[in-house]
């Protein structure tokens, strides 16, 4: 008897001090969990490889999601001047629309983003020929460049990001050395997408990585761009031929429609029809010079949209970025939600090495050397112009 009540004391007491304990503690307040990045299936390649869409979301109501097919930005929604959330990139509704020829929507460009002229260079005497892809050049990485590789990709919650790898054979698309690239997209909490890209090559080649987004701040498919305002901070560029290769030249743009160290309306100078490169270009298609210090992370463009408000930062770690304002898109895409993708109804700034770099020994080398590692940054920041 004596025992039992013992036991039941020694169960009994601490009971109600847990009681008491509990009742005593502070309601738990739920503790706000990091988003998680989420992954769904977004389809199957020809071949039967699986493809997934990656979504990357903040606290702030922004969301970009990405796809391991050619690491493409499949969405990117950014709040508005009244809070409310748009998708500011054209794109696709589902992998299909990916797999038919297009002018690279939101991929990620590689080797060599942009043009290589008469499709050739030299490495130390030796020539290296590529696809001729357009006009006599090579454009964006040749037939099947990085755009249409299916990548390996991990996230890491820890830092909001998508971690996507590829390997290039020696020798494919024409280009030296077997290239492990690495592209890493971080959603940060202060509204900004970070693109960082790494590689190395067990043989000396040439590396040009950008990421070709069709950025329309109105939202995608909401008509063109050409009331966007635009500041570059660059004071010259590299003017073009008529196949859109740098003459090597770089020219200032004080007087020209290329003038941008200013805000200033994408459509006012876009057809004049007194400037040759606009000519060339049928519009903006154009490689400028971005100033300061090639290597340090800077502000290279700034884009406000007045209807929404929305107002769009670059900032990058290369010489270069390519301003390109749609000037192929003709009506033929069909996109998200059904819009149709007319002449102009995107911009892209593809930040990079020049174009026709590795002919042009004046222009900063685009040369990656085994033991090397090519390490570049690039940040697309979205605010609210007050
Ligand atoms: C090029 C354009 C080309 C577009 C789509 C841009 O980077 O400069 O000339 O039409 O990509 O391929």
């Amino acid at each position: 008897m004596l025992e039992w009540n013992l036991m039941r004391i020694a169960v009994f007491v601490p009971l109600v001090v847990a009681a008491g304990l509990v009742a005593c503690a502070p309601t738990p307040v739920a503790k706000k969990e990091a988003p998680k990045v989420t992954k769904t299936s977004f389809g199957k390649t020809a071949d039967g490889t699986e493809v997934s869409l990656f979504t990357l979301k903040n606290s702030k109501g922004m969301e970009a999601a990405v796809t391991n097919y050619g690491g493409i930005v499949v969405s990117l929604k950014t709040p508005d001047k009244t809070g409310a959330i748009g998708d500011i990139v054209l794109g696709f509704d589902s992998l299909d629309g990916y797999l038919k020829e297009h002018p690279y929507l939101g991929a990620i460009v590689g080797r060599y983003g942009n043009r290589i002229g008469g499709a050739k260079f030299s490495i130390g005497g030796k020539q290296y020929k590529l696809a001729v892809n357009n006009g006599p050049n090579s454009l964006h990485g040749g037939l099947r460049g990085f755009d249409k590789k299916v990548w390996d990709a991990t996230t890491n919650d820890a830092t909001n990001s998508l971690i996507l790898k590829c390997s290039s054979a020696d020798m494919e698309e024409g280009y030296p050395g077997k290239l492990d690239a690495e592209v890493t997209y971080t959603l940060t909490e202060a509204n900004e997408l970070r693109i960082n890209y790494k590689a190395a090559t067990d043989k000396e080649t040439v590396l040009n990585l950008t990421n070709h987004t069709y950025f329309n701040l109105a939202g995608q498919g909401n008509g063109d761009i050409l009331n966007h305002s635009i500041q570059i901070m660059s004071e010259r560029t590299t003017p073009v031929d008529a196949t859109l290769i740098p003459t090597g030249e770089l020219k200032q743009v004080a007087g020209t429609p290329f003038d941008f160290t200013a805000p200033h309306k994408i459509g006012e100078r876009i057809n004049d029809p007194k400037d040759e490169q606009i000519k060339f270009g049928g519009g903006y298609d154009h490689n400028f010079v971005v100033d300061g210090q090639p290597g340090t992370l800077r502000p290279a463009a700034r884009v406000t949209e007045p209807a929404s408000g929305r107002a769009m930062e670059v900032l990058t770690t290369e010489p270069g970025i390519q301003f390109y304002t749609g000037n192929f898109l003709d009506g033929a895409l069909t996109g998200k939600g059904g819009k149709v993708y007319q002449k102009r109804y995107g911009f892209c700034l593809e930040t990079q090495h020049f174009p026709d770099s590795p002919n042009k020994p004046q222009f900063p080398t685009t040369a990656l050397k085994p033991g090397e590692t090519y390490n570049s940054t690039t940040v697309f920041r979205f605010s609210v112009a007050q």
